[in-house]
């Protein structure tokens, strides 16, 4: 399965909105296959079809549980997703992008979020998220609407400086100091 070529900024694939997925054939498989293998070379914990210059709506998302090391990360593969209900609380946190090299910022994001999808076999799923894992399904569907973390965030920093500043906690942004650096999706 060949690594796919991750697009970067200012590329217009990543500011289109994909379009839906009705065939579940061997094209998808490959294409999701391919992905999968693409976001952990990356390494990333998310990846948009849009990130691999294909307008599909469908993202693949690797990441484990918050509390407990131990425990394997979970892979999401899902196509057609769309944030279905969404908590009124929300959490400011640091965020990167695979497809913006360099630059994280602090978005606001719901603290919760249902997401209702079909999964690579064309079956419906709903999966409940927060957290992280929530703020990683909200980032990869605006990937899929042409939306970019960079036209959410209230500050930006060159990850250079974050890593550094963060390093002697001086860093002025809002940040979770459990992940350090940043996740990139
Ligand atoms: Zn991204």
């Amino acid at each position: 399965m060949p690594l796919l070529e991750i697009v970067k900024v200012p590329h217009k694939v990543l500011k289109t909105k994909s379009k839906p997925v009705s065939d579940f054939g061997p094209e998808l498989q490959q294409l999701i296959d391919d992905m999968v293998e693409t976001m952990r070379d990356a390494p990333g914990v998310g990846l948009a079809g849009p990130q691999v210059n294909q307008l599909l709506r469908v993202i693949v998302v690797e990441f484990g549980d918050e509390e407990d090391e131990q425990v394997p990360p979970t892979l999401y593969t899902l196509v057609n997703p769309e944030i279905s209900k969404m908590s009124n609380e929300t959490v400011m946190g640091i965020e990167g992008c695979l497809s913006i090299p360099e630059l994280v910022g602090d978005v606001e994001r719901a603290e919760a979020v249902t997401v209702k999808a079909q999964n690579r076999h064309g079956q419906v799923v709903k999966i409940k998220a927060s957290g992280w894992l929530a703020r990683i399904f909200q980032h990869e569907i605006d990937h899929l609407n042409g939306v970019l973390f960079t036209d959410r965030t209230t500050a930006i920093y060159r990850l250079e400086d974050f890593v550094a500043e963060g390093e002697d906690g001086e860093h002025p942004g809002t940040i979770d100091e459990s992940f350090d650096p940043p996740l990139s999706v």
